[in-house]
This record gives structure tokens, sequence and C-alpha cells, in this order.
């Protein structure tokens, strides 16, 4: 033998291990469902973790049982991702925002054995469990409550489990199932991406590293984003590898609680949707407060608007890092960090190559292809359909059989985008998306940037509205902010020389609230469905 270096299977278990024991008072803080604060720390975590575990073991619970959570971001939650991966089952985040029979849906398919449940959550198992077919266990995430006892019968509690003595993290093969997430299922039924401890391993370095997230132990970082929507994007996991103090905001999402923490808190990164940062904005203006400590915010999920990370930048010297990726890809798929050629750029160029999705991480592959599936070229002006590959991309989904790849092993991700020479990424639309106006497609990414650039609109979305000429005509439905009135031909006049001609949306129809997905996404075949005919209704 010419040597060897040691043989250790990438472990969740070994984050949280690490956590406690180099970072192990680094503070982990956390809203309680009744709205009071939590603190705790990395070691408390880790330790109560494994109580939790042999809790589990002695419910009958076995390595690969799936075990569901509906909970928000909350130290019980961090305690039941360690405790059920580590142990060598499968943790199953599921979307509380789904209707009822979704969820009864994704619970059945996954097999869900057991079920962790946020007190909010209580009247959602009182009012499904007798659809909820495998599961054989609903534990209460809090202490004992003859409140929960009343409408869950039988239910188990959280705090009791974890009276148990802590036992040992088990040695597993890193190739073992660790955590369950379906995609939000806008059309047809939900499917499961079921990660691995290897796969999820290899995703927390990556985004860990300065070119992508850039976290640390000198963060304190608030996941806006919940630990649903794609594993909370990784952060509970990366926080424990570097030994960053995590700020958990439960269900305060509002922007006024979102505020009180990062100011409290004195948050310095924070990760969320641009639904999230908008009441946020709304509500630091209002407070007249500059977010001092808030250095950086990720936002991911749907397109930023420019004048969304210009706020940031101008308003509240915050750096956004634009970030794209999907359940499918664990989740990142590329950040947006500048390489070092472009150190010194002017600001305009720096600030207009910061707006897109950036580029992928070492570990993720990817390119744009053209209707017939041939690769088109890298340089930036190409728009074509977004595959992916790596290491933490999925193959099969979860009971399938048949992998989701191309025949040459690539992730189609129903994106439309263009790559420049550097890698960096612009995400154009959802293939579904895009508007087809007399044979040219047109962005709604763009357009929707542009109207939500006026101050007087709170929120918009542009969809193809039937047209007898054009096929589809671009046409905007927007909320419109609190207190302000902007009119239809202020919003068009904004577009003028931003974008070419024929691409100027028909028209501005304004509605109280635009729908959104679980995770905050608008609902966009929602809005075909209410405004689709817009055009023809009106003479077109
Ligand atoms: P999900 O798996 O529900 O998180 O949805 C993934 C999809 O969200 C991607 O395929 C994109 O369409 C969209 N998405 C995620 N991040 C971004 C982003 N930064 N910009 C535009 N779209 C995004």
């Amino acid at each position: 033998m010419l040597g060897k270096m040691m043989d250790q299977p990438l472990l969740i278990s070994a984050l949280i291990k690490h956590a406690a024991r180099f970072h192990s008072d680094t503070e982990i803080v956390s809203r309680e469902t009744d709205g009071t604060l939590n603190r705790t720390s990395w070691q408390a975590i880790e330790e109560q973790s494994r109580r939790l575990m042999a809790g589990l073991r002695k419910l009958g619970l076995e390595q690969g049982d799936r075990i569901g959570t509906i909970a928000w971001n909350n130290h019980r939650h961090l305690k039941a991702w360690f405790a059920i991966s580590g142990g060598g089952m499968v943790c199953h985040t599921l979307n509380p925002r789904l209707a009822p029979d979704q969820l009864i849906f994704i619970v059945n398919d996954a097999g869900n054995k057991a079920l962790f449940f946020d007190k909010t959550f209580a009247p959602l198992i009182a009012g499904t469990r007798a659809h909820l077919k495998t599961v054989e266990h609903f534990i209460f995430m809090g202490p004992r409550d003859p409140e929960i006892e009343a409408a869950v019968p039988g239910a188990v509690f959280f705090d009791d489990l974890v009276q148990e003595a802590p036992q040992d993290w088990p040695a597993l093969d890193e190739n073992t199932p660790c955590s369950l997430c379906y995609t939000s299922g806008t059309t047809g039924n939900p499917k499961g991406v079921l990660y691995y401890h290897r796969s999820t391993m290899l995703h927390t370095f990556a985004i860990a590293v300065p070119d992508a997230l850039n976290l640390s132990s000198t963060d304190t970082i608030l996941p806006v984003v919940p630990m649903f929507h794609a594993n909370a994007w990784g952060i509970p996991y990366a926080a424990a590898m570097t030994g960053a103090k995590l700020v958990m905001p439960g269900p305060g999402l509002d922007g006024d609680s979102l505020l009180h923490l990062i100011e409290s808190e004195k948050v310095t990164l924070a990760l969320g949707v641009p639904t999230i940062w908008q009441m946020l904005i709304a509500a630091a203006k209002k407070a007249g407060s500059r977010m001092d400590s808030l250095k950086r915010n990720v936002i991911g999920g749907s397109a930023a608007a420019p004048s969304m990370i210009a706020t940031f930048r101008d308003d509240f010297d915050c750096e956004t890092l634009h970030a794209w990726g999907m359940t499918e890809t664990s989740p990142l798929g590329s950040a947006n960090q500048i390489k070092g050629k472009h150190l010194g750029l002017e600001p305009d160029a720096m600030a207009k190559l910061r707006l897109g999705q950036g580029r992928p991480p070492f570990g993720i592959d990817l390119r744009i292809v053209d209707e017939t599936g041939a690769p088109l070229p890298h340089d930036g002006q190409a728009e074509g359909a977004l595959q992916c590959r790596g290491y933490w991309v999925v193959d099969t989904y979860y009971g399938k059989t048949e992998n989701t790849l191309t025949a040459d092993g690539w992730f189609d991700t129903g994106d439309v985008a263009t790559i420049d020479a550097d890698g960096f990424m612009v995400i154009r639309d959802r293939t579904k998306d895009i508007i087809k106006s007399g044979g040219e497609w047109i962005s709604s990414v763009d357009l929707e940037g542009i109207a939500v650039s006026h101050p007087g609109v709170a929120m918009a979305a542009a969809i193809g509205a039937v047209h007898p000429k054009w096929d589809e005509r671009p046409i905007i439905i927007a909320v419109k902010a609190e207190g302000a009135n902007p009119s239809q031909s202020e919003i068009l006049a904004l577009f003028e020389g931003k974008v070419a001609k024929w691409q100027i949306p028909d028209a501005v129809v304004f509605t109280d609230a635009i729908p959104l997905n679980g995770t905050g996404k608008m609902l966009k075949n929602k809005l075909r469905e209410q405004f689709g005919n817009y055009l023809i209704d009106q003479g077109a």
C-alpha cells in the first residue's frame, strides 16, 4: 500500500457534532409560536437532538422511516432535523400552506410514520388525521398541553421525548437518505426529492464558501426562508458547519417582526424570497430604520427586481446576493458573486452584472439548449432551456423507477436562461410563463422588474393575455402600494426606452392581491385563468 487517508462517511451528524464541540456557546435564538424568544446554543441543540433521537427510537421508529414535520423555523424544528437525519431516518418537511388534500397526498405518498407539528397546525392535524393512513405517532412540538391532548388525542409530546437519555449518533453509510422535500406542484401532484447524507454534505460545503453564500462563524444568520422550502436553502446545515449564530423567526414573517429581530439580534445576513423583502423594506422605511447590522441578504426563489436590489444597496447599505436554485438541486444552483476580473468595475457596470442569478459553484454544471436539445453558446445572448447536473441534483423522484434526466444525463429545470462566457446565468423566465407575442419571446421577469420600480406598485406580474393577432400580448397585473394611486399611463411610461417598443405591455390591470403559492411565488396560472382574456374582453 502506498499510504491511505482516513475513510470517514459524510454524515449530517458530523455537522452538529462539530458545532457542539467547537462552537458550543454560539447562540440559537428562536421566536416561539406564542411570540416569546427562546435562547439556546449549538451545544444544547446537539445534546437535545440525541435525546430526541433516543425518544424516537423508543416509539419504535427505525432507520429509513420517513418522519414528517409541519413547523416554523425554530429550535425544536432544528432538533427534530438533526435527530431524524442524524439517526438515519428521513426528515420530510411539509409545507403547511398547501391545500389539505395536497398535504394528505404528500404524507401518504411519502409513507410518513410519524409527524411533528407546531401548535399553529394542530387544527390542520385534527382535520386531516383520519386521512393520514401511515402516521402512527403525532408529535406535538412543545410541552404537554391539555388543549393539544383534546384536539389530537394520543399525541406524543416533544418535551417528554427529550427527557430520554442521549444516545450516540449511529454510524451510517453516506449514501443513506436523510431528508425529503416535495416540489410545489403547481401543475399536477407534487413530486418528492430524496436527499442523501452525501449530497447534502457536499451541498453544505459548497454553499458556505466566499464565492457562494460566504458564510462564517462571525455571521448572525436569519433564514426567513422556511425549513420546508428546500431545507431553508441548506442554511441550518451550513450554520452548524461554520458555527454561525442562527436567528429563527418562527411564525413572525411580517415586516415588523422581522425588523425587530434583525435589530435586536444584530442579524448580519438574512435569506428569503422577494415577497418577504418587500414587507421588510416597507416596515423599515416606516420605522425609519436603516437596519445597520444587516450587511448582506440573499434573494432567491423568484427573480429579484433590480429596484429591490438598488433599494437594499442605496437605502440600507446592504449587499444583495441574487441566487437561483430548485428543490431538485438541494437547492443552490448559482449565486451572483463577482470574479477577480470584475474588481474595480464602474458602479453602473457592477450593478448590472449583479442583477442576474450568477454562476454555479463547484459541484454544479449548467448549460442551455435549443428545442432539439442541442447546446447553445455561452455568449450572454442565446436564450435556451436551462439544464444542470451535479453532486446534489435529483436523478429519480421519490417512489419513481424511471430517472427524470435527458438521454445524456442532464436535468431540465423548466427555466429559460442565458449564460455568458464567465458562466454568469440570467433567468429569463419559466418556460411556461414566457410571453409569446407574434412568434417572439418576451421575458415576464424583465417586465415585472420595470413595473415594480414604480414606488406606487407593491407587486406586479406580467402575463401573456390572449390576442387575436399576436397570439399573446403582455399585460401587467399590479397591486398598489399602501396609500398610493398610480395610473396605468404612469406605469406604462416606465417601459419607454427600457424594452423594445413591441415588448411594452398593452395594459395594466389593478387588483387587490396576487395569489401566491406556499413558498411565496406568484401563481401565474391562476392569473392567466383570471385575466387571460382581458384584452379580448376589452375589444382587442
Ligand atoms: P422551487 O423548487 O419551488 O424552489 O422552484 C424552483 C424554481 O424557482 C426555479 O426553477 C425558478 O423558476 C425559480 N427561481 C428560483 N430562484 C430564482 C431566481 N433567483 N430568479 C428567478 N427564478 C428563480
